[in-house]
């Protein structure tokens, strides 16, 4: 600690405090592979970027956007005395034709087990997030007749295929493609879930589509049309009206379990009231997510939403479950299974947004709504309403994406994206402890407007 405070201390030696401060690039002298990149940060004096003006925002954030041209690109940042040269490179990349690989048959169907816990069934040959049509668990028995690029076709009927990635699967020893026996199902009974056990005599591979009904599907089965059995939930009918809030489904040995949650009962004038809600504050510990213009953390912005939103819905009688109270390391592993522990009707993410290289932080503001399975999609509608009504920030669109914590909890789950750390006018927001709060406030507002119904 001397050492450093010693350090500082040369720094500063003979000069003023610095005026400016540049939070991205992280470091001189970086590998740039974009049309344009940004220089993100604060002054508290006039500051110039190659000799143009760099517009301040009154807190002093600022982010200017640079072309950059193949080779080296030198910016000379001033303000006053302070000077600071920063040189970086956009490499020369050759223009390769993409040449796409063609699907090769098998002339025999092969038999596969899958080999990695969770792995995606595709619809498409190639890892693109919301492609995902299930995830199997290990020892799940697979057809495959053919391959292209990376991934394996999977037949799971007639002219119905999947995709899975080579690296998720092996070859089956026994190479036994006999379609597997269902001998039928229970339906089991309890206060919080329709839970249906299918007995197969083998893992297959499986779908489970939202919608009404809800269709739980099984492939490669004896005697069923197709090869493919069939059962509709109708959800309308068995939830009394009210919308499907969170199943999940799993093997368990060779049976299949099915857990489809039952409708929350709520008081209208506290329809929070015991409902159990996860908040998960995004990134915490080493892992400090994305820096805004002032040099804030989003680590430390997203836990302190939390913690308002806690407080919120805690006063609103939810029962609140926070993934992470502290400054600590969670991994997304852990995030889940606390949601998912703790039986989480609701599972709400919160995270500040940043921009990759080439985009212009200027034009990009508000807050953006994640949710991966279509069930949760009334709610994150309901809270980008209120949120843009209650407190005026601009809608950066509520859309589905592949988020691990978003796809593996099961019950209502989003990621917010609250506001961008680098766009200055947002930045000002997210560090102001006024708009965390009414931020926080509005969600609970939307919350209890999705159960009040
Ligand atoms: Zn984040």
């Amino acid at each position: 600690m001397k050492k450093l405070v010693l350090l500082m201390g040369l720094v500063f030696l003979g000069s003023e405090a610095l005026a400016f401060n540049i939070v991205y690039p992280k470091k001189n002298d970086v590998m740039i592979n974009a049309k344009s990149t940004f220089f993100i940060g604060s002054s508290d004096a006039p500051l110039t970027i190659n000799g143009q003006n760099v517009p301040l925002h009154p807190t002093g954030a600022f982010a200017y956007v640079v072309p950059l041209n193949n080779g080296s690109n030198t910016f000379v940042l001033q303000s006053g005395e302070q000077r600071e040269i920063f040189v970086i490179t956009k490499p020369v990349i050759r223009q390769t034709i993409f040449k796409p690989a063609a699907f090769v048959p098998y002339k025999e169907t092969k038999s596969f087990v899958v080999t990695t816990e969770g792995a995606p069934l595709r619809s498409t040959p190639v890892d693109a997030g919301i492609n995902r049509m299930a995830h199997l668990q290990r020892d799940i028995k697979l057809q495959v007749d053919g391959e292209k690029d990376g991934f394996f076709r999977v037949v799971l009927g007639k002219d119905n295929y999947g995709w899975i990635s080579k690296t998720n699967v092996k070859l089956d020893n026994y190479n036994n493609i006999e379609p597997a026996l269902l001998s039928g199902y229970e339906y089991l009974d309890s206060d919080n879930y329709f839970t249906f056990v299918f007995h197969l005599n083998k893992r297959v591979p499986f779908e489970m589509i939202e919608g009404d009904p809800f269709v739980m599907k099984f492939y490669n089965i004896k005697d069923q049309p197709e090869n493919t059995y069939i059962m509709n939930f109708p959800v309308k009918d068995a939830l009394s009206g009210r919308k499907l809030i969170g199943y999940s489904g799993e093997y368990q040995g060779n049976d299949f379990i099915l857990k489809i949650r039952k409708p929350v009962i709520t008081n209208s004038w506290r329809p929070l009231h015991n409902i159990r809600i996860s908040i998960d504050a995004g990134h915490g510990g080493d892992e400090i997510g994305g820096v805004g213009c002032l040099g804030d953390k989003e680590k430390d912005i997203n836990l302190s939403i939390a913690r308002y939103l806690e407080t919120e819905l805690k006063k609103r009688g939810a029962r609140v479950i926070m993934t992470r109270n502290g400054d600590n390391y969670v991994s997304l592993k852990d995030r889940v299974e606390i949601a998912n522990y703790g039986d989480s009707v609701v599972f709400l993410s919160i995270h500040g947004n940043a921009l990759p290289d080439g985009a212009d932080p200027n034009k990009n503001r508000g807050t953006s709504i994640y949710y991966y399975y279509s069930q949760a999609k009334p709610l994150a509608d309901i809270i980008m309403d209120t949120i843009t009504s209650e407190i005026g920030v601009p809608n950066d669109k509520v859309r589905q994406g592949s988020l691990a914590v978003v796809r593996n909890t099961n019950a209502l789950s989003l990621l917010i994206e609250v506001s961008y750390l680098i766009n200055p006018e947002d930045n000002a927001n997210l560090i102001n402890p006024e708009f965390q709060k009414q931020y926080a406030k509005a969600i609970a507002d939307s919350l209890e407007k999705y159960f009040g119904k």
